[in-house]
């Protein structure tokens, strides 16, 4: 058994940490159980709140939103509410006005019912107008509940605005467990990008010594572990095994907020999450939802990670290379066309291609080889156990599964690495001179 998880033991107080920095986060309270429903307006009395207004849509409403309003009346809590008449809400300047308009004056909290989107509109709405918010989860479907970004779909582009995360987190286990499967099954792969995540710090860790804590990695590892203890019961929408989910993704919101980053919750699988969903989006198309482009994204990086530990590696041919910068260039533009001069700029600033960062990770490796296969094969889960788990609830695990090309299988592995100046498994690849071979080795893969 892993040691149960108290969510509650990491909030409201800063954690002076063996790592050296201090850690808070702004979330005060997270409750996620059985009834937590009816301890909701307790939750907001004691956090000092008077006036909620209830954020939701048609679907949140019926699912979460009348039984939460229900409990909030029979407490005596004055409450406002808005309820979007949208089938899927698009997080857009409308609907943002639809709710500015529609809140009450003296509102004092903002209380969202719902999941991704809400929780994005919420946290921009309470934000902006200087209010705390709490969001009562309907679904356990992504890691950002506590974040403080909000992806919102601004003049038809989508945005990622810097806001503030929730006072609390509430989910009614009865409530979560009855969410659509594919938004459970979402979360369970952003919970498993956690495996990849946490060793794309590692090895950045060991190869470049960039900052680590290993009190939150362990964190972070105890919610996975608690989540793999109640793997087959997810199938079958145990509370307990829901509830498991849902924290794990609240608290790897946590692990973000206490190092300052995404670092503990985002590696190369959300790397691959952002270019597929950045193609989809330029070329019109409907991404998938973020957890579930995860789910898919660990498997390949688990595969990539699993490929590179059996690889015989020439270390002086690796350093013998040169780096056409040009070549490069052109190659950005192929894959990120309208977004390519900002994913240049950022290689402008990380230089995470030149020669010289490459030199030294190479001799880094060299030097550890064995060490830093020990750990790959130690710490990291078999590529096809992963897949049957996403199989089991119906996602999709592979790239076509999701709608992503051959060509983008290769040109993920190679150029993903680029949304991001992070050091993942993909610059190793990089720098090792393998992106090429192991992003034609995956396509095969996939079409085997
Ligand atoms: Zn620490
Ligand atoms: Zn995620």
């Amino acid at each position: 058994m892993a040691k149960a998880l108290d969510l509650n033991t990491y909030l409201d107080k800063e954690i002076d940490c063996s790592c050296g920095h201090k850690h808070y986060s702004s979330v005060k309270r997270i409750d996620i159980d059985k009834e937590a429903v009816k301890r909701l307006p307790k939750h907001i009395e004691e956090l000092g709140y008077k006036k909620p207004f209830i954020v939701a849509d048609i679907n949140t409403w019926k699912a979460a939103g009348e039984a939460a309003a229900a409990e909030l009346a029979a407490a005596g809590i004055d409450y406002g509410k808005v309820i979007l008449d949208y089938e899927e809400v698009v997080p857009n300047e409308q609907v943002i006005g639809e709710i500015l308009v529609a809140v009450r004056p003296g509102t004092d909290l903002i209380l969202g019912v719902g999941s991704g989107t809400l929780n994005d509109l919420c946290k921009l709405i309470s934000f902006r107008m200087g209010l705390d918010y709490i969001i009562y989860a309907t679904a356990p479907s992504m890691d950002g509940f506590v974040s403080i970004g909000s992806a919102l779909m601004l003049q038809h582009v989508k945005t990622t605005v810097d806001c503030q995360g929730p006072v609390a987190v509430i989910g009614d286990t009865d409530v979560l467990a009855q969410a659509p499967m594919r938004l459970i099954a979402a979360g369970l792969g952003d919970t498993l990008g956690k495996y990849t995540c946490l060793m794309d710090w590692k090895l950045s860790h060991l190869i470049n010594d960039e900052y680590y804590c290993k009190e939150v990695v362990d964190m972070v590892r105890t919610a996975i572990a608690t989540v793999m203890e109640y793997r087959d019961k997810v199938r079958e929408r145990d509370p307990e095994a829901i509830k498991a989910v849902t924290e794990a993704l609240v608290l790897t919101g946590i692990a973000m907020s206490f190092v300052g980053n995404s670092r503990p919750a985002s590696g190369c699988e959300h790397h691959f999450s952002h270019f597929w969903e950045m193609r989809a989006l330029m070329h019109g198309q409907t991404p998938e939802l973020h957890g579930t482009q995860v789910g898919v994204g660990t498997i390949v990086a688990l595969k990539l990670y699993h490929m590179l530990a059996e690889e015989k590696i020439d270390f002086a041919a690796a350093k013998a290379r040169v780096f056409d910068k040009n070549e490069w260039i052109a190659n950005i533009h192929h894959c990120y066309e309208i977004a390519a001069d900002g994913i240049i700029a950022v290689e402008e600033k990380s230089k995470k291609n030149d020669i010289p960062a490459r030199d030294q990770c190479i001799d880094y490796m060299e030097k550890n080889w064995d060490k830093i296969v020990k750990t790959i094969e130690e710490e990291l889960p078999a590529t096809e156990d992963m897949e049957k788990l996403l199989a089991s609830l119906d996602a999709p695990v592979t790239p076509a599964g999701i709608g992503v090309s051959d060509e983008e299988v290769r040109d993920c592995v190679i150029y993903a690495k680029e949304v991001r100046p992070r050091f993942t498994v993909l610059q190793i690849l990089w720098d090792l001179g393998l992106s090429e071979e192991y992003g034609d080795r995956m396509v095969k893969y996939f079409n085997a």
